[in-house]
């Protein structure tokens, strides 16, 4: 009991000036540089979404918290900052925990965080609002989960986010934050001291020097060099160290799907266009920030030529990922940017570039596949296939580099990647490691809001179901996204039959001539309906210049389109008693 003597001076002329839980998160996000965040409001965070609006944050509210979460990772990826996901408790959270270990599987760096029910409540299972034990779901599908309970945590439980989603290798964070945080208060300047601005939160890490040599000798006596490029590589930001290093070493490369345009396609040492002649052919394959995960069949069977036919360089800031799939003979574990600029130094006066039996053979490949595709993609037909829509929107891009091209569905994916070249860094968002459906809308949410740039959203009409709710929010908030869906009327297909002549459609069927351009005239949106390349080229051009957010409805022949898009041998078939409708 506190005993009040006499002497002790008024309470009211005491009372300290006071701040709360709402405040002190918003100023530990604010402090370092965190000022947008990607949510769906509710309870119990409805309060801090409204202050952090009113304290000047960018607070963009979805429809689905899964697509405020893809937008987040899209938006860490962007800027190497840890996008701010920001949900309710039990089902918004676990709505936004798909985007959380989606990132994660990437190495992008976001942040989730959700409110939660009371602790005591939760953990004698009492049956609270929402009750769930949020933390201990999250912990296995992030990379670190926290959780703070007394408002003079918040600063270093936001701090601990932040360094766990952005050093070393990237990744998703969970931070919990229970309703009965957000009203707690404390003495104002108690709370600012409270907080924590993070310093260096994602140091260099160099590269031992002996790595650095072990690699350039194997990289000296390689005969047929190849540089493979990932996603991690765009997500560096070491862009002209990795240019110089590329020209002055002369090895040519190939570029992930995300890394698209870290050098630009066009380059004159781009193997893109004779991708399995190098990835065959090759004696040395430098891998810079990929992983030889499914995306690279593992670094082994037919793609990769004769079994023991390459040596592999690894650079990566993960040490584990090292020889997990094949032997790396020569590992560099460290920052790309320290690393590249370690090798760009140690290639030296006397480097020599690559045989030119090597570079000429990759050259005449290249020229006799470019004109194989060449005339494909300027026909002019209707209905159109993929490679006639693809070829009006290769123009689009081409005219407008330094848009962004957000990507997903089979063919629509596939396609696009092989045919759309990409002239800058980080202007690639599609399905990533996962090759996970409905990460369009978010990601183009996000690439409007983080850069300003006009963005094209190419989407398979599948694809484009998961999040095409979002299409509210990009009215909402006026922002410059064109999408464009390629509708041919199904998964992969629209041309599947009932084999049992019954009355509904096949499985992979939707419904026939969808006009997806309404769904946008419906939020004050522009819809436009095309059915050929020309319209097609017209429509787009005219939506990425006037920044206005447009659908385009892009009929594509049903009948185009094969079975899983390129990656049909993964998905298993049976061979006994089948009767499918399928047209093969
Ligand atoms: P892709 O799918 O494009 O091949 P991956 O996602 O498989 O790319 O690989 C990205 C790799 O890049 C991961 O192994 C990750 O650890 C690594 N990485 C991410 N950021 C950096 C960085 N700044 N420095 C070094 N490696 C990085
Ligand atoms: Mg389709």
């Amino acid at each position: 009991m506190t005993v009040v003597t006499k002497l002790e001076p008024s309470r009211a002329d005491a009372e300290p000036e006071l701040t709360d839980g709402f405040h002190l998160v918003i100023d530990a996000l604010k402090l370092n540089g965190l000022t947008t965040i990607y949510g769906v409001p509710g309870i119990p965070i409805t309060d801090l979404g409204r202050m952090a609006q009113a304290e000047g944050m960018r607070v963009i509210s979805f429809r689905h918290e899964q697509h405020a979460g893809y937008a987040a990772s899209a938006a860490g990826f962007l800027t190497k900052k840890p996008g701010i996901c920001l949900t309710v408790s039990a089902p918004g959270f676990l709505n936004g925990l798909t985007a959380l270990a989606n990132a994660t599987t990437n190495c992008f760096p976001m942040i989730l965080i959700s409110g939660s029910s009371e602790r005591e409540v939760v953990d004698l299972q009492q049956g609270d609002y929402e009750e769930m034990d949020q933390l201990a779901i999250a912990k296995p599908l992030c990379k670190a989960a926290f959780r703070v309970l007394h408002v003079e945590d918040i600063g270093i439980g936001i701090a601990r986010a932040i360094r766990a989603a952005v050093s070393g290798r990237p990744g998703g964070v969970y931070l919990d934050l229970p309703a009965k945080l957000f009203p707690q208060v404390i003495e104002k300047e108690a709370g600012r001291q409270s907080l924590v601005k993070v310093i260096d939160a994602a140091p260099a890490q160099l590269p031992a020097p002996s790595s650095v040599e072990r690699a350039l000798e194997v990289l000296k006596q390689a005969k047929r060099p190849l540089v493979i490029f990932g996603k991690g590589a765009a997500y560096a930001q070491a862009d002209e160290d990795i240019r110089s290093f590329v020209e002055e070493s002369g090895i040519p490369f190939l570029q992930m799907s995300m890394a698209k345009g870290l050098l630009p396609d066009t380059h004159p040492q781009s193997a893109g266009a004779a991708r399995s002649t190098v990835l065959k052919n090759a004696d040395v394959v430098m891998l810079v920030g990929a992983r030889l995960n499914w995306l690279l069949s593992h670094g082994k069977g037919k793609s990769w030529g004769e079994p023991g036919s390459k040596k592999f360089i690894q650079i990566d800031i993960e040490p584990k990922e090292m020889d997990s799939n094949i032997e790396i003979a020569a590992p560099i574990v460290g920052d790309i940017g320290s690393c590249i600029s370690a090798l760009l130094k140690g290639l030296g006066e006397n480097w020599q570039k690559p045989p030119s039996d090597w570079t000429d053979m990759i050259d005449a490949k290249k020229e006799e596949n470019v004109a194989k595709m060449a005339g494909r993609l300027k026909k002019n037909s209707t209905p159109m296939d993929f490679h006639g829509a693809l070829g009006a929107l290769r123009t689009v891009i081409k005219e407008r580099p330094d848009a962004i091209l957000v990507n997903e569905g089979a063919n629509t994916l596939d396609l696009a990647r092989g045919i759309i070249d990409m002239y800058q860094p980080r202007k690639r968002l599609d399905v990533g490691t996962w090759g996970v459906m409905g990460i369009g809308m978010g990601s183009a949410i996000a690439a409007a809001v983080e850069t300003g740039k006009p963005v094209l959203a190419i989407e398979g009409d599948s694809a484009f179901g998961f999040c095409g709710m979002e299409v509210e929010t990009i009215c909402r908030y006026n922002l410059p996204v064109c999408v464009v869906i390629f509708n041919n009327n199904g998964i992969y297909r629209g041309t599947d039959v009932n084999p049992t002549g019954g009355s509904d459609v096949a499985t992979t069927v939707f419904v026939h001539n969808a006009r997806y351009d309404q769904m946008m005239t419906a939020f004050g949106g522009n819809g436009v309906n095309v059915t050929t390349p020309d319209a097609l080229y017209n429509a787009v051009s005219e939506a990425m210049d006037s920044g206005k957010p447009t659908l385009i409805n892009a009929v594509i022949d049903p009948a185009a389109g094969t079975e899983s898009g390129r990656i049909g041998n993964l998905n298993p078939q049976s061979t006994v008693g089948k009767k499918a409708g399928g047209t093969k």
